[in-house]
C-alpha cells in the first residue's frame, strides 16, 4: 500500500502580524514559511498507517523550489519518499489547476491507495485542493477525518466528526481523505530523521515530465478564479481601562454599570 501525503509551504502563523501591506499577495512575505500546521496531521496519520498497516510512505508539494522546506519537515518526522513539483508553467494556478498538476504527479509516482490532505491551508484556506484532487483522480473523497477505524485492500473505513456527533463511512481504495486535528498528535522530528531530511535529494517534477498535462488548465492564464485583491486588514483599534474597586465585588459592579451604559448588556 502507498500512502502520498499532499502538503504545502505556509507563512508561519506566529508572524502573520510581521507581513507588510505592500508584501501582501507576493511570493515573498518576509516571514519564516513552515508546513502549513494542518498537514502536520496528515504526515503523522501517513506515518501511523504505515506502522499500523505496513506500505510505503510518500510527500508531494506543488511551489518554488523554496518548498522544499515542507518537504524536509515531512521526511525528518518519517516520511520515505519527497517529490517537488515546480516548474514557470505552474506559477499562478488556481486550485483546478493546481489539483489538475498534483493528480498528474501522483499518478506518475505510482499505485497509491490513500492521499491524505490537511484540512486547509492557512494561507489560501480554500479547502479546495482534497476535494479537487479527488474529483480529478476520480476517486473518492472524505472530508473532516478524525480517525482512520480499518484499512483493507479494498476500503478504508473512518470517522468524521461533525457538529452532532460522529458519522462512520467507507469508501472504497483508492481515496482521498482530509485530515481533521482530532485524528492524531504530531510527533516532533528526532535528531536522526533531521539528518536525513537535509541529507537527502528532492526530485523535481516538471511540466515536461507529466505526460497527461493538460496546459490549457493550468497557470495564470488558466485560472478561472482570479484573486483580483488581497490586502491586510486595517489594524484592531481599541482602549484598554482598568476598572478600579476597593473589593472583587466593588470592581464586578462598577465593569457591570459600564456595560449597561454602553449598552453592551
Ligand atoms: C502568488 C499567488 C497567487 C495566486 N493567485 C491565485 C488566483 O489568482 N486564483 C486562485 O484561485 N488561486 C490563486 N492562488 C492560490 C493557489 O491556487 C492555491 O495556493 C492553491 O490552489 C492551494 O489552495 P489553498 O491554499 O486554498 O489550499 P487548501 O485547499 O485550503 O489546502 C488543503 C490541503 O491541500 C494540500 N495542498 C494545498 N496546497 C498544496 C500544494 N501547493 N501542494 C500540495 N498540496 C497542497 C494540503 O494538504 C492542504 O492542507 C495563488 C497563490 C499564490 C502564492
Amino acid at each position: 500500500m502507498k500512502f502520498i501525503v499532499c502538503v504545502k509551504l505556509t507563512p508561519d502563523t506566529e508572524q502573520l502580524a510581521e507581513v507588510r501591506a505592500e508584501d501582501v499577495g507576493s511570493d515573498d512575505l518576509g516571514v519564516t514559511m513552515v508546513l502549513n500546521p494542518w498537514d502536520e496531521f496528515a504526515v503523522e496519520e501517513a506515518l501511523q498507517l504505515q506502522e499500523r498497516f505496513e506500505g510505503e510512505t510518500a510527500v508531494v508539494t506543488l511551489g518554488s523550489a523554496d518548498a522544499t522546506e515542507a518537504l524536509k519537515r515531512a521526511v525528518a518526522m518519517g516520511i520515505e519518499e519527497a517529490f517537488l513539483l515546480s516548474d514557470p508553467a505552474f506559477d499562478g494556478s488556481d486550485a483546478w489547476g493546481t489539483t489538475h498538476v498534483l493528480a498528474q504527479a501522483i499518478r506518475k509516482i505510482g499505485d497509491y491507495s490513500l492521499i491524505l490532505t490537511g484540512r486547509q491551508s492557512v494561507d489560501g484556506n480554500s479547502g479546495l485542493i482534497g476535494p479537487g484532487l479527488a474529483t480529478s483522480l476520480g476517486v473518492p473523497f472524505v472530508a473532516q477525518v478524525a480517525k482512520i477505524v480499518d484499512l483493507t485492500e479494498e476500503t478504508v473505513t473512518v470517522k468524521r466528526s461533525l457538529d452532532e456527533g460522529m458519522q462512520t463511512v467507507r469508501v472504497k481504495l483508492p481515496a482521498v481523505l482530509s485530515v481533521s486535528k482530532e485524528i492524531n498528535e504530531p510527533r516532533y522530528p528526532n535528531f536522526m530523521g533531521i539528518r536525513k531530511a537535509s541529507k537527502m535529494q528532492y526530485p523535481v517534477i516538471k511540466a515536461k515530465d507529466l505526460p497527461g498535462l493538460n496546459k490549457a488548465q493550468i497557470g495564470e492564464g488558466a485560472a478561472l478564479v482570479k484573486w483580483t485583491s488581497l490586502r491586510k486588514p486595517p489594524a484592531r483599534t481599541g482602549k484598554c481601562e482598568f476598572i478600579a474597586g476597593a473589593t472583587v465585588a466593588d470592581q464586578a459592579a462598577a465593569l457591570a454599570d459600564k456595560l449597561i451604559a454602553e449598552k453592551v448588556i
